[in-house]
């Protein structure tokens, strides 16, 4: 059987003993094992410091850009495989695996493009200059280096290739080397994304690294000038942050986790096109990737008035969803990921039922249409309402990784609706469907500070908006609270991560200089 290897110090290593078995979910055929025993996790970050970053940095921004385009060239080249290894791995559709492969070749080469803003230049200046004299004799300006440790990606199951593509994309460009790790169920379409990125001589030795298994010892070595960069639950993330490393030295730590995302029905808003985008895309968020997905929606809030025919026109919708294996093209929903997403949906539908009632589909195992029965591991789409958001505590702090979301009814206005959104302890998108501008400032005003990003829906954009569910490149990836607090994407800023900013001093004329911020 296939082995997954980890690529360390500039060789490609298979382990022989420790291995964990990989499934597809939909026939719950054993693929391939993974295991990372015998990592020597000392000589991986050794490798990135001495001889990956000092690489890096020797290139401008310009150079890293083209890097990047390069990276992004080599994972399109593979596409169609890399979609085949989704599906066996992930259980996606032929859809769902282009959101992730062509989402991983998309951002990199957005950063490519970024870089051609940042011309030639190895420091990174960031807002103007200040006169801190009388004269021009003394001046300071902001610039940004790149950091001189490692950054470390541990990315969640859901998305081998763009969770790898998005991370790398700006720490790379930032001029640090990275480590990848994949989440192990899911690492085999993570694997082929780096190996033919690294096949393709794009990146130098040392610039990028494989982890595919656990992570041993490899964060008890982290310090002050690395980044621990994690997408995946709270609760791993509360683990994770607490190191002891992590505090004595300020290991930079950044959080991409779980959120209760909401989508918010403005009231009056019972027909047209606002109306008809929101059951559109209320009914692919949830159904995407089978709902795993971090910006997926969990909570519905609709006007008391309208509760009713929402819940019936999602019915419908939801109703023509075909769930089964992705090899049948009659499917429009694959399975979830792993045995263990499907217990703890099951699980996750029945701890919602304590407050909320099913109003459609069973929150249960189901056979899927294409695989035997009895196997994979299928799950529909289910929708509950809960008719008290305030006692519905389940409902705003139980994330349920699968197609599920809950109806909850509010009086109608801007205030109460944020208020009910900020129940879920901070998200990272809030998307709002209505057409009066009034109300809408209203709830953005209201709302802004508990969520990462405010999609919205109306009239104007309908014909045009991408769903709330995607992150973006250009636009701030992260949320506050319990999404995790931190910041990814966003064009520069999810560079800055990797970068120490550096308050330059001195005459005008030298900063400028040193700086590249001087005329021509
Ligand atoms: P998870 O169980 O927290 O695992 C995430 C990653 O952490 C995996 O790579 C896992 O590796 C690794 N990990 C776990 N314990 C570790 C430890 N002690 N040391 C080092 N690494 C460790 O999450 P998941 O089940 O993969 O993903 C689902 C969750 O991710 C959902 O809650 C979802 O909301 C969240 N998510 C958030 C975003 C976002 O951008 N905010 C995006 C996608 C998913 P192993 O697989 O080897 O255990």
């Amino acid at each position: 059987m296939k082995t997954l290897r980890s690529y360390v110090a500039g060789q490609w290593q298979q382990a022989d003993s420790g291995f964990a078995p990989l499934v597809d979910p939909s026939t719950e055929e054993v693929i391939v094992q993974v295991s990372s025993d015998g990592v020597d996790f000392g000589a991986a970050l050794d490798h990135a410091r001495d001889v990956g970053g000092p690489a890096l940095r020797r290139m401008s921004f310009a150079e890293r850009g083209a890097m990047l385009k390069a990276m992004s060239g080599a994972i399109r080249e593979h596409r169609k495989e890399l979609l085949h290894l989704s599906r066996q791995n992930n259980g996606t559709t032929k859809g769902d695996g282009s959101f992730d492969v062509d989402g991983a070749s998309g951002t990199l080469a957005y950063y490519a493009a970024v870089s051609r803003g940042l011309g030639d230049a190895y420091l990174l200046p960031e807002g103007d200059g200040i006169q801190l004299a009388r004269t021009e004799a003394f001046w300071g300006q902001h610039v940004l280096v790149p950091r001189t440790g490692v950054a470390v990606a541990i990315n969640a199951f859901n998305f081998p290739a763009w969770g790898f593509g998005e991370k790398a994309a700006c720490a790379l460009l930032a001029g640090m080397p990275m480590i990848v790790k994949p989440a192990t169920a899911t690492a085999l379409a993570a694997e082929r994304c780096v190996e033919v990125v690294l096949e393709s001589g794009a990146v130098p030795e040392g610039a990028l690294q494989l982890i595919c298994g656990g992570t041993g010892d490899l964060l008890d070595r982290l310090g002050g000038q690395d980044v621990l960069a994690f997408t995946g639950s709270a609760a791993t993330a509360a683990r994770l942050r607490q190191r002891d490393n992590f505090l004595n030295t300020n290991t930079r730590v950044n959080i991409e986790a779980d959120s209760l995302n909401a989508a918010v029905l403005a009231p009056g808003t019972t027909e047209g096109a606002a109306f008809d985008l929101f059951l559109g895309d209320v009914v692919r968020e949830m159904t995407q990737k089978a709902g795993q997905k971090c910006t997926a929606v969990r909570r519905l809030l609709v006007p008391e008035a309208a509760i009713d025919g929402v819940a019936a026109a999602l019915g419908e919708k939801l109703g023509a969803v075909v769930t089964g294996n992705p090899a049948d093209e009659t499917v429009t929903m694959g399975p979830l990921a792993t045995a263990r997403q499907l217990a703890d949906a099951e699980q996750g539908v029945e701890a919602l039922t304590a407050a909320a009632s099913i109003v459609h589909g069973t929150g249960r195992l189901a056979d899927g249409v294409g695989s035997p029965a009895g196997k994979g591991f299928f799950f529909p789409p289910t929708l509950l309402r809960a008719d008290s958001p305030d006692t519905a505590s389940a409902v705003h702090e139980h994330e349920v990784f699968g197609p599920v979301a809950t109806l909850l009814p509010y009086d109608g206005g801007a205030e109460e609706a944020a208020r009910i959104v900020a129940l879920g302890g901070g998200t990272l998108v809030t998307s709002v469907y209505g057409d009066d501008a009034a109300w809408l400032g209203d709830f953005v005003g209201a709302v802004g500070s508990s969520t990462g990003r405010v999609y919205i829906g109306s009239e104007s954009s309908a014909s045009a908006a991408l769903g709330s569910g995607v992150a973006l490149p250009q636009t701030l990836h992260g949320g506050p609270g319990r999404a995790g607090g931190g910041e990814e994407l966003g064009g520069i800023v999810g560079v800055r991560l990797y970068m120490q900013r550096l308050a330059l001093q001195g005459s005008r004329e030298m900063v400028d200089r040193l700086a590249g911020t001087g005329e021509g």
